[in-house]
């Protein structure tokens, strides 16, 4: 038998590279609008980065991580999301000393070790920007602004942007008191995970997507509710920076993040078709991870987008990408110095940045002209034995089917002219 790709990953053929292509480009492009400059980590990272930035009590790092021993006996993983791999290098490159905030955005190839189903691989790639050195909730707006931006562009209209804050650890600290009182008396009727979270991560428990801890926590306080004076200020300024940027949002505070070092903002953006793997986009603010990965103390906020999420949504809103164009000029030669004269005409007009090609097969003219008309050629370049003895060729205009002899000295300009 042969070999198949493993199972939950997916090729990229030619006849969807051009998506890919079309949204990556759209996405540098806005990023690069915004200020935020790109950067690019390696595919795999020590192990404990992970287990420190990601952290021990979240499923990423308990169960779906892509982790080895390379053959130095390192402990390696596939990244499993961006964010920890770019606060690492923000620290061993020392970007806090350079003018803040420093605005960043990747496109990179994610791995974890998940259930395959539509819109959930175990090789999919995200989207991701992340904006260092600032608390100030205007660029929380912006890093929301970006992804809005990208979604208005795509023309993806029916999304909705879910906020809310997780607080700060002063005023979470105080609220997860409250919280475990509450869930204390409930403690056996909720799932063994959740039983697990109560201890180490218990705001994870109001994530939880088991019905009947659903049911048991109906009642449960929100870290909304219980934020302090500081953390509703910035909130306050998330939502009036949001209004101003006529960005529609609705707070919704049963987004929990849970982790120390995940700070204040909250939000995810969600498309209401692609069912259960409806988060096209997920983020927020993590004041304290730059600390807690060894770097001084510095803000930051960020997102990560998955582009197979994305691409799924433009299929459901059935919004075309633009098929790129076919091929400018196809050469069709009958003959042993006709063909040469192709290989020569043929390399001269690529060096010109005509997108050009020719038979490779040793097809009969007909069939010449069949895959220039499925290449979607604009013009067929027909050279003869006769042609070139009047130093001539003839130029068929596929589109109308108009044919004119050009003189072959000229056929570069002649094609220049008629391409523009
Ligand atoms: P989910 O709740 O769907 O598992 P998540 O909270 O694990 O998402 P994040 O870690 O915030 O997701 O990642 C950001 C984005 O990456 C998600 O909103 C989603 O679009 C995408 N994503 C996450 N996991 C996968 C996956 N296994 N396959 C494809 N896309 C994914
Ligand atoms: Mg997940």
């Amino acid at each position: 038998m042969s070999i198949q790709a493993p199972r939950g990953t997916r090729d990229v053929l030619p006849s969807e590279a051009y998506k890919w292509n079309y949204v990556e480009s759209l996405f540098r492009e806005i990023c690069e609008k915004f200020g935020y400059k790109e950067i690019r980590t390696p595919i795999f990272e020590h192990t404990e980065l992970f287990h420190r930035g990601v952290g021990e009590t979240t499923d990423i790092v308990q169960k779906e991580m892509y982790s080895f021993k390379d053959n130095g006996g390192r402990e390696i993983t596939l990244k499993p999301e961006g964010t920890a791999p770019v606060v690492r290098s923000f620290i061993e490159n020392k970007l806090y000393a350079e003018p803040q905030p420093m605005k960043l955005f990747y496109i990179t190839p994610c791995f974890r070790y998940e259930r395959p189903q539509s819109g959930r691989l175990r090789a999919f790639h995200q989207f991701g920007v992340e904006a260092f050195g600032t608390s100030s909730p205007s660029v929380d707006a912006e890093v929301i602004g970006i992804a809005m931006a990208f979604y208005r562009k795509l023309g993806i209209t029916n999304l909705e942007l879910r906020i809310n804050s997780v607080g700060c650890p002063e005023c979470r600290n105080k609220y997860n008191e409250k919280l475990k009182e509450y869930l204390r008396g409930k403690l056996d009727k909720l799932c063994k995970t959740c039983q697990d979270r109560f201890d180490r991560n218990p705001m994870r428990i109001i994530d939880c997507k088991t019905d009947s801890c659903k049911e048991e926590i109906k009642d449960v306080p929100y870290m909304l509710d219980h934020i302090c004076e500081e953390c509703k200020t910035d909130f306050e300024g998330l939502k009036e920076n949001l209004t101003l940027m006529e960005i529609a949002y609705t707070v919704d505070p049963t987004i929990v993040r849970g982790l120390d070092y995940y700070t204040k903002t909250a939000f995810e953006i969600v498309s209401r078709e692609i069912g259960a793997q409806g988060t096209v986009c997920g983020g927020g603010r993590y004041d304290g991870l730059i600390g807690c990965l060894g770097g001084p103390a510095t803000p930051g906020v960020g997102f990560g987008m998955g582009i197979e999420r994305l691409l799924l949504t433009l299929q459901n809103n059935q919004i075309e990408i633009p098929k790129p164009s076919g091929l400018d000029i196809f050469i069709a030669a009958i003959g042993e110095r006709p063909s040469k004269e192709a290989v020569r005409l043929l390399h001269k007009l690529r060096l010109e940045g005509i997108s050009a090609d020719k038979d490779h097969m040793n097809r009969s003219l007909k069939a010449q002209f069949k895959y220039a008309d499925k290449q979607q050629a604009a013009y067929t370049v027909v050279i003869g034995d006769d042609e070139l003895e009047k130093d001539i060729v003839q130029l068929k205009n596929m589109d109308s089917g108009n044919q004119e002899e050009i003189k072959l000295s000229n056929i570069i300009q002649e094609l220049k002219n008629r391409l523009k």
